[in-house]
């Protein structure tokens, strides 16, 4: 048995999964055909009560495609100091889009309405760059696993839309946040320009995320994603698994923040660890203590073949998943209590 925490990325469809991407119906999708991506398209728009949708090969390529439709070079991005659009996808802001990030450092990766409002450029000034876009990441990585409340986002929106603002959510695990708010999909959305959620990583299915915003929006990105090499053929494969992950794998997500909490309190307790962020969702990070390295634990979990994330020199991410059961845990506290 082989225990990998290293993210909600490393599970593998199953068989209900599978023989829904088996019997899918496809087309050539580069030419609108594929009626399983259309159905996904449709499907996760209505869901957040949005006009259309675009389906990606990865939750970097939407929120790529969708700061580089929201902005031109020289504009700036808004967003955390921990956001994965800033750490986590090579530079891509810049890269793809001539357009600089600006940092603010909120609390466990959350900003206020305040501290945008206090950060934006929105008046013309020849020395600065000129915001065009803000971006909030919910649930936060990086920071473990936090999650704004509506009315944090809400209130974000506000001044986006005062300044005249795009306002996008990387929504890469956006189900996470909602199953503990229990705020509806459908309000969320009439919040924001541009919606990313990812379909491969608490839902489980293989590859892909969706783009969801207006049709004019979506008309831009579609055109944007191929010009990135995003345009897939026959995608209605993996679209089927995602149609299948939004009818059966959104509730269950409380499992995996259940079995995050249970290893957090665990964790908590060992001698050889300093500390554990708070665990709210599904991602456990916590930091050793003076005399252990990172790599020294992680070598003596993969001996017992559990694998965990290098997070830092001294800091460790486990994240729980479809695919870590109950035995797993249990499994799990035993070798880290053995350590
Ligand atoms: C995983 C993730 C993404 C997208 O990652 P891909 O691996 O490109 O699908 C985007 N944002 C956040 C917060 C993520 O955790």
């Amino acid at each position: 048995m082989i225990i990998d925490l290293r993210s909600d990325t490393v599970t593998k469809p199953g068989k209900a999964m599978l023989e829904a991407m088996f019997s899918a119906k496809v087309g050539d999708d580069v030419f609108g055909e594929d009626p399983t991506v259309n159905e996904l398209e449709e499907k996760a728009a209505k869901l957040f009560g949005r006009e259309a949708g675009v389906f990606c090969p990865s939750g970097t390529m939407t929120n790529q495609v969708a700061i580089k439709a929201h902005t031109q070079p020289g504009d700036e991005v808004v967003c955390d100091a921990t956001a994965h659009i800033y750490h986590y996808e090579g530079g891509g802001i810049s890269f793809n889009s001539g357009a600089q990030a600006k940092l603010i450092y909120g609390d466990r990766g959350r900003m206020t309405a305040k501290e945008v409002e206090e950060t934006i450029n929105v008046k013309l000034d020849n020395h600065l760059c000129l915001t065009q876009l803000v971006c909030v990441e919910n649930t936060v990585n990086r920071a473990g696993g936090s999650y704004y409340t509506f009315q944090q986002m809400k209130d974000i929106s506000a001044v986006c839309k005062k300044n005249n603002l795009k306002y996008h959510l990387d929504g890469a695990r956006i189900f996470n946040a909602l199953v503990e708010t229990k705020d509806k999909p459908s309000e969320l959305g009439s919040l924001f320009d541009s919606i990313s959620v990812c379909l491969s990583k608490g839902l489980g299915t293989p590859t892909g995320s969706v783009l969801l915003g207006n049709k004019e929006f979506i008309r831009k990105a579609r055109r944007i994603r191929k010009v990135f090499g995003g345009g897939m053929r026959q995608a209605g494969f993996l679209a089927a698994a995602g149609i299948y992950a939004l009818e059966n794998n959104i509730e269950r997500l409380k499992e995996d923040h259940y079995r995050a909490r249970e290893l957090g309190n665990a964790i908590k307790a060992l001698s050889f660890v300093e500390s554990v962020m708070p665990v709210d969702t599904n991602i456990v990070i916590f930091k050793l203590s003076d005399k252990m390295l990172s790599d020294d634990l992680l070598k003596k979990l993969a001996e017992q073949n559990i694998r965990a994330l290098n997070f830092g020199k001294q800091s460790i991410r486990f994240v729980t998943h479809l695919d870590f059961t109950d035995e797993m845990l249990e499994k799990t506290v035993k070798v880290l209590k053995a350590v």
